[in-house]
């Protein structure tokens, strides 16, 4: 039997990443944040001043970048050139870089090859915006995962909170709404769900019953 491979995209805070790290653990399978790697870029372009329109620049920090997954304590550590930085690629303003960034068609290319590698080893659920369309078009199980706007927001606003930070409602739901649109409108593999792949709203879910919902499937794929 083939090893299992899970795509799971849909738009920010759907949720894809802490299901995605369940479904890991339950069916040992690796885990791989793309959104991670684009976010890295962005974090690279703000600490070196490298803006949009420097595109030498860009394909610069493109050819050296080193990114690697390490998880602890169900946590996803991300390293860049061996720091640490998961903590400093999550705020809204790389985000946002990430976002644009990753509409530039050589920066896309330039990653492609390195999820590659992680989709053919097989044994693995990515997430993203393009795995099961793009970058791992063979996966036996793909995932569009949405909520509504309101609800991402929602739960982004806990999370917030519960970090001890604060912030205003409309204004998240509006960065919300922007980066939607900034990642559907695209023309480079643009946020779409892919022709094979099952529509799952889980603006009514929680995290369990989204990852069952999901492991129930493979195991009736019979893994
Ligand atoms: O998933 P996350 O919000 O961390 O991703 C940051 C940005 O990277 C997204 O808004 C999206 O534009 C981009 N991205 C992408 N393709 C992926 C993963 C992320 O274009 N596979």
């Amino acid at each position: 039997m083939t090893k299992l491979r899970i795509a799971i995209d849909g738009p920010a805070g759907a949720g894809k990443s802490s299901v995605s790290k369940l479904l890991a653990e339950r069916l040992n399978l690796s885990y791989i944040d793309t959104g991670a790697l684009y976010r890295c870029v962005a974090f690279e372009m703000i600490m070196n001043d490298i803006g949009l329109d420097d595109e030498p620049g860009i394909r610069r920090i493109l050819a050296d970048l080193k990114i690697t997954f390490k998880m602890e304590n169900g946590r996803n550590l991300v390293f860049l050139g061996g720091r640490d930085v998961t903590a400093q690629i999550r705020t809204e303003q790389v985000g946002m870089l990430a976002s644009t960034a990753s509409a530039l068609p050589f920066v896309r290319e330039a990653l492609f090859a390195m999820q590659r590698r992680y989709a053919e080893k097989g044994a693995v659920v990515m997430e993203g915006r393009d795995i099961g369309t793009v970058i791992m078009p063979e996966a036996q199980i793909k995932i569009f995962l949405t909520a509504k706007p309101e609800s991402r927001a929602d739960r982004r606003m806990l999370d917030i909170k519960t970090a001890g930070g604060q912030k205003d409602y409309n204004e998240l739901l509006d960065e919300i709404r922007r980066r939607d649109d900034q990642d559907t409108q695209r023309e480079a593999c643009p946020l779409r769900p892919a022709e094979d792949a099952i529509l799952l709203d889980n603006s009514q879910m929680d995290l369990e019953q989204t990852a069952a919902f999901i492991v129930d499937i493979a195991k009736k794929k019979g893994y």
